[in-house]
């Protein structure tokens, strides 16, 4: 029979030799390579205890950015979420009151703004169409859950710690993509 490719392998069909009975030369040969693997480097890590660090390209979890002053910069507009080609975000506008003005930059403000995590490809497409530069990809990712619903990221747990109140967990929130005092730079 003629093969399609050139990777057939033919297999012999004679008699063992004696010595092949043995099998002792193939138990040789396989425990000579599982001694070889104890002096190459560990290809595996101890996760959780250790974590591998993430390319500077990683895009992971989205942040709603604050300003210094840690009002939130997100005005509502909606750009991110037309620019969404997975149509993952959602937001309600809402204009701010006198009195509100430490805390929402802009005179308008998304009272609501959600990101489906089972919907969103960390493209950073959002991050992009951002002119108020309110949202960013960081390094870390949504973790694991049992129920859909879970996935459904709200304003409490995209919105970065206030810096000001507190900055040991605005400092760690934020991370290194986040390059700039004022946040992640786009603004215009
Ligand atoms: S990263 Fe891409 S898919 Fe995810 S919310 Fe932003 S624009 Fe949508
Ligand atoms: S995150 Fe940026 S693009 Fe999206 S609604 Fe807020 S200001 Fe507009």
């Amino acid at each position: 029979m003629q093969a399609l490719t050139n990777k057939v392998k033919v297999v012999s069909r004679e008699p063992m030799t004696w010595m092949e009975r043995m099998y002792l030369p193939a138990i040789l040969k396989g425990m000579a390579i599982t001694f070889s693997h104890i002096f190459k480097k560990r290809p595996t890590i101890n996760y959780p205890e250790k974590k591998r660090p993430f390319s500077p390209v990683f895009r992971g979890l989205q942040i709603l950015n604050r300003d210094e002053e840690g009002r939130e910069k997100c005005t509502a507009c909606g750009l991110c979420a037309v620019a969404c080609p997975a149509e993952a975000i959602t937001m309600e506008a809402a204009e701010r009151q006198p009195g509100e003005e430490h805390l929402y930059k802009e005179e308008k403000y998304a009272a609501k703004y959600e990101i489906n995590m089972l919907r969103c490809i960390f493209c950073g497409f959002c991050e992009e169409a951002c002119p108020k530069d309110a949202i960013y990809l960081s390094e870390t990712f949504a973790p694991s859950n049992f129920q859909r619903k879970g996935f459904i990221y709200g304003k409490e747990d995209l919105l970065i710690p206030h810096p000001v109140e507190e900055p040991e967990t605005f400092a760690k929130a934020r991370g290194s993509r986040a390059k700039h005092p004022e946040g992640h730079g786009n603004e215009h």
